[in-house]
Formats: structure tokens, sequence, C-alpha cells
């Protein structure tokens, strides 16, 4: 597939107002500022794709892009960021669960974790809504450029042993937008969940 051809198509202000449930999607998930947005733009060499560092706390949407017809990528909103009121951040939590496991087309969750603050509580809640509904999970261990390569070595090892314990289709890999590293990975992932 060419992630270059991606174009946005909507934004969905719930998931009831998403488009039909057919075709194959891959979502993106990540508390606010792990780099989620910096990743779908190097991944579809648009800088301005999905917007990077966005005043968090407006109103969050999902935003929906298409790579050809039927092939779907799902930005979903960021989670986590404290100043959000928590009627709020509860009510994105609940819309996050629903999705991953209620939408028939979603066959793959990214899941982008700063590498230096990896498996906070909202993430390991996303792994394992994704597990529950045995959807495969990529995590991608962002800004990998913030470590020195032993220490980004250790750190990737170390995150994947800990999520033996989820016990689901789970890969881990180090990733960087500004050293494009990592995403020779993201494409073979999403290759393969698309490629069905
Ligand atoms: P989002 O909230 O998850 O969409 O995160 P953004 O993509 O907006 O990135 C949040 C911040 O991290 C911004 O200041 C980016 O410039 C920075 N950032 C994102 N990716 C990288 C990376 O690969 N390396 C470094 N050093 N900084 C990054």
């Amino acid at each position: 597939f060419n992630y270059h051809m991606t174009h946005f198509v909507m934004s969905a202000p719930d998931i009831r107002h998403l488009p039909t449930d057919a075709g194959i999607e891959v979502a993106f998930a990540g508390r606010s500022n792990a780099g989620k947005s910096s990743a779908l733009n190097t991944l579809t060499n648009q800088k301005g794709l999905a917007r990077t560092s966005k005043t968090p706390g407006r109103t969050q949407l999902i935003n929906l892009f298409e790579i050809e017809p039927e092939r779907r990528l799902v930005d979903l909103p960021g989670y986590g960021y404290a100043e959000v009121p928590e009627e709020v951040k509860l009510h994105w939590q609940r819309a996050l669960g629903e999705y991953l496991q209620k939408r028939n087309s979603l066959k793959g969750l990214v899941v982008m974790m700063d590498i230096r603050h990896p498996l906070k509580d909202l993430d390991q809640q996303m792994i394992k809504w994704a597990v529950s509904v045995a959807i495969p999970v990529l995590i991608l261990l962002t800004k990998a450029d913030k470590l020195a390569s032993g220490a980004r070595k250790a750190q990737l090892n170390q995150v994947r042993k800990d999520v033996l314990a989820f016990t689901g289709d789970i890969q881990v890999e180090a990733f960087s937008s500004l050293k494009k590293t990592g995403v020779d990975k993201l494409t073979e992932k999403l290759d393969s969940w698309f490629g069905e």
C-alpha cells in the first residue's frame, strides 16, 4: 500500500458518526503528546495531515483518513491529558473502549508511547481492550532519538518482556519521526493488516 496517497476523509465526534463499518481500519492511539500526529505525518510523508502539538482539552475528534477505498487509518483522540475535565476524560475512555470492542472493520491497533514513559495505565487499558477482542497491537516506542542506543535497546527489551503479561498478539518497536526510525516496521505491519 502506498501510504503517501493517504488523504483526510472526515472527523467524527463519536463512533456513532463514523462511516459504515466495512472494509479495513487500523487505529492509532496514544497519550496526548506521545508523538501520534508526527508518526502519522511521517508515515504518509505529509507534514500537515494530522495536526501536531494541538492544544489538548478542546473538543477531541476521531479523524479518518483513507489510503484507498476500504482501507482507512483512524486517528483516535489522545488520552491522558491532565487538564481535561474528568467527565470529558471518562466520556472519551468509554468511547475508545466502545470503538475498540465494537468496530468490525478494525483489524489492528497502533499504540504510541514515549519511549521514556511507556505502559501507563491508559496505555495498558487500550491494550487490554484490543487483546480482549483479539485485535493485534503494534506498540511504537516514540521519540526513540531521545535515548542513546544502549538505553533504547534496554527499554525496547524491557517493554517486550512486560507485554508478555497481556498474552496477546503484540509487537513492540522503537520509532522516531525525527530520525525516521521504525517506519519500515510500521508499514510492514500495516501492509499485513490491510492486505487481507
Ligand atoms: P501527539 O499529541 O501524540 O499527536 O504528539 P505530536 O506528534 O504533536 O508530538 C508531540 C511533541 O513531541 C511535539 O513537540 C513533537 O515535535 C515531539 N515529537 C514527536 N515525534 C518526535 C520524535 O520522533 N522525536 C522527537 N525528538 N520529538 C518528537
